[in-house]
């Protein structure tokens, strides 16, 4: 059985008396410790692809499984459970709250998941795993864009997650950096995270192991990718 099982969705927006087809028949099985990169042109879906596999919306009609559990029609709170409970994201933006320092920003998951107990040594245990335990009371802002990456890498780690959602997630990294979240995410999947990725940058999609090809709401493929043991 496949973690997430796609089959026959559409997402469709009601646009005045038009409706967009965002996703118009995607049917995708996302294997357990599977690497997947998502590529297509700009408006084909890929957004609303990730949003759909992150439970932040549902679909128009179709069905997505979850570890063998429909959850098509889930209501806000079940949704947000799935969050907390199964995924783990990385953005772009990094994401991270100037306020909290870097140990108190990796522990939110946990704290959203209610999951008090042993959330510092979690969060350290997250921390160490990305490299960056030696600085677990800096705030974000006294990171590099690198380290701030890493350490919502951390974040998304540390409710052990099912899958890890990444979106453009080297888009703001110097080449430098971009090498080095790409090698802490190959030694994830090394591990057996399951990890999909939104990127425009082709290299960036070389270390995936699959490609899932998206254009005007269709995929238009899916192939094993470049990657090289
Ligand atoms: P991508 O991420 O590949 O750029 P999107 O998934 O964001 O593509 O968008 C796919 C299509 O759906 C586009 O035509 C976009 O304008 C449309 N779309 C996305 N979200 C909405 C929305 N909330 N309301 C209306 N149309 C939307
Ligand atoms: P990297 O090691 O990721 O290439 P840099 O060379 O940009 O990062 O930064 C080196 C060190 O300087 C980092 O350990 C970081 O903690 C610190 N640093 C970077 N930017 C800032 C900043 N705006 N304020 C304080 N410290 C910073």
């Amino acid at each position: 059985m496949a973690l997430i099982e796609l089959q026959e969705i559409r997402k469709h927006y009601r646009m005045g008396d038009e409706t967009v087809k965002a996703l118009d028949g995607v049917t995708l099985d996302i294997e357990a410790g599977s690497y997947a990169a998502v590529l297509g042109p700009s408006g084909s879906g890929k957004s609303t692809l990730m949003h759909l596999l992150g439970f932040m919306d549902f679909p128009t009609s179709g069905t997505m499984l979850f570890d063998g559990d429909d959850v098509s029609r889930l209501s806000p709170s079940k949704r947000a459970w799935y969050r907390a409970n199964r995924l783990g994201f990385v953005f772009q933006t990094f994401n991270l709250l100037p306020r909290l320092s870097v140990l108190e920003n990796v522990r939110l998951p946990l704290d959203y998941a209610r999951q008090a107990r042993n959330a510092n040594d979690l969060a350290r245990e997250a921390l160490d795993r990305v490299g960056m335990s030696h600085r677990i009371e800096h705030r974000p802002g006294q990171l590099s864009g690198g380290e701030r990456q890493r350490v919502a890498i951390a974040r998304a780690l540390v409710n052990q997650p099912k899958l890890i959602l990444a979106d453009e997630p080297t888009g703001n990294l110097d080449t430098k950096n971009v090498e080095r979240v790409m090698e802490l995410f190959d030694a994830l999947v090394d591990e057996g995270q399951t990890l999909i990725i939104v990127t425009h940058d082709l290299e960036v999609a070389q270390h995936a192991r699959s490609i899932i090809l998206v254009r005007d709401g269709h995929l238009v493929g899916t192939e094993e990718g470049g990657h090289s043991e």
